[in-house]
């Protein structure tokens, strides 16, 4: 369903009544497209701190009158007196950043043995997220915390284009990148030769992650219910990647999802997913179990099953779609609410072993309010709701979880693990 609201106030009679009635006024947003730069103009690069970061890897820059995005290196942030210099740098800067343009504060983990450092760098997400709620026209904000620059530039490069159009508000972790990092021999095709296996990817979300995947070079399988054949075929043809017809909950899922890719698997992102909406007073068990099953033993399932198999290589990928139901609650979403919920959990808790035993990342994606039939079919009061209370104003597109998706997919993403990334224009729900 299309977003009328947001094409009306790009009218200039929608942009005078809007602005009239106090009503919001939510910014297109620029997306990537081929053949654009990953960035529209210049990044401004300041300081606050002192700090020994080296990103000269970045096309940066220490001046700019109307700079396209400002990273904010923070690293060096020991205490409330540093802040200061937070205020200092973006103060000045702020309003001169370009619409859809990026701030990216870099900011160290906090440390366990010294409080001082500990506050001033959680004060560093406090004051991200509150930017990126007054920032406005289509600009987003982003916290990244890292040791070391290098191990983190697929994470930057993305956070800086416009693939990243719809995250905004979050606090991203990148552990160190000893080994774990490898640059593609083709930066446009960072997965080429790789193999994609993407559940749920005949329609919504998962056409559009199958579509990016294989836009990046990847030989996709697109898994999806036998009652879904006819359109997992279709979009695998037209990505000359093949189809899957197969129930994730079937109790040997793994093991056929093993033996159709014997050569092996680099990107597993568990995708599919179902709702079956009702308060608990209502809802029989096996709507509650359904959801369940779906959304969280079947992942579970299958990815024990891949790992211990060996089918997902060393230096793999495991991506799992968590949403912010998930991590606010949502009234007649228990069983949903419990089952995204329980996705971080499996990734935070995961991600350390997959990594040291198979070489492999775990991480997720909690998209928000996304445009798509499960979203269209939403009551137009609570669509409307879910649309506007974001700070970018709109719903989401799939592509924007897709592109998401990509960027933990990346080769050069071996230093991302255990996140769980929202991709919801930072939604107040659970914000
Ligand atoms: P969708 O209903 O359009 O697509 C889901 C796909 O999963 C369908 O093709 C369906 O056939 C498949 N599927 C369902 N059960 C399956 C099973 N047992 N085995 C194999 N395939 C199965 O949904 P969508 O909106 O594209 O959502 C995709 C994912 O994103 C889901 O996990 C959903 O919970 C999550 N999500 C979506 C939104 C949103 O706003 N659309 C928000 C948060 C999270």
């Amino acid at each position: 369903m299309a977003d009328r609201y947001l094409s009306f106030t790009g009218t200039a009679p929608g942009r005078f009544l809007t602005r009239r009635l106090g009503l919001p006024q939510p910014a297109p947003l620029r997306r990537w497209s081929p053949g654009q730069p990953e960035l529209d103009g210049e990044t401004l690069l300041l300081t606050a701190g002192e700090s020994g970061l080296d990103l000269s890897f970045l096309p940066v820059k220490d001046a700019s009158d109307r700079p396209a995005a400002v990273v904010l290196d923070a690293t060096g942030v020991r205490g409330v007196p540093d802040l200061a210099e937070v205020h200092a740098a973006l103060h000045p800067v702020v309003r001169s950043v370009a619409a859809s343009g990026r701030v990216i504060v870099l900011g160290a983990p906090p440390a366990a043995d010294d409080h001082h450092q500990a506050a001033a760098q959680q004060a560093l997400e406090g004051f991200t997220r509150s930017l990126g709620k007054e920032i406005g026209r289509g600009r987003t904000v982003n916290l990244v915390r890292l040791t070391d620059a290098r191990a983190a530039e697929s994470t930057l490069r993305f956070l800086l284009s416009a693939k990243s159009a719809y995250v905004s508000g979050q606090v991203i972790g990148v552990g160190p990148g000893t080994g774990r990092v490898s640059p593609p021999d083709d930066p446009a095709r960072p997965l080429a030769g790789r193999t994609a296996l993407v559940t749920g990817g005949a329609r919504g979300i998962g056409e559009a992650v199958a579509e990016t995947l294989a836009r990046d070079g990847a030989r996709v399988v697109v898994l999806d219910v036998p009652g879904a054949e006819a359109d997992a075929r279709r979009v695998a043809g037209r990505l000359g990647g093949t189809a899957l017809a197969l129930d994730i909950t079937a109790a040997d899922a793994g093991a056929r999802i093993a033996a159709a890719l014997p050569d092996g698997l680099d990107v597993l992102v568990h995708n599919a997913g179902i709702t079956r909406d009702r308060r608990l007073v209502n809802m029989p068990a096996d709507r509650w179990s359904s959801v369940l099953d779906v959304n969280l033993a079947a992942v579970l399932r299958t990815t024990d099953a891949l790992l211990a198999a060996g089918t997902l290589r060393s230096g793999g990928r495991i991506v799992a779609t968590a949403s912010i139901a998930g991590l606010a609650g949502n009234a007649g979403q228990t069983n949903y609410g419990a089952s995204k919920a329980g996705i971080a959990g499996l990734v935070r808790s995961l991600a350390p072993r997959a990594l040291a035993e198979h070489g492999v990342t775990v991480n997720a994606v909690a998209p928000g309010f996304i445009e798509t039939r499960m979203t269209a079919a939403v009551p137009l009061l609570i669509r409307e709701a879910g649309r506007r209370m974001t700070s970018l104003g709109q719903g989401g597109l799939p592509v924007d979880v897709a592109e998401t998706t990509a960027w933990l997919a990346h080769p050069a993403s071996g230093a991302v693990n255990g996140q769980v990334v929202r991709v919801c224009g930072q939604s107040l729900l659970g914000a």
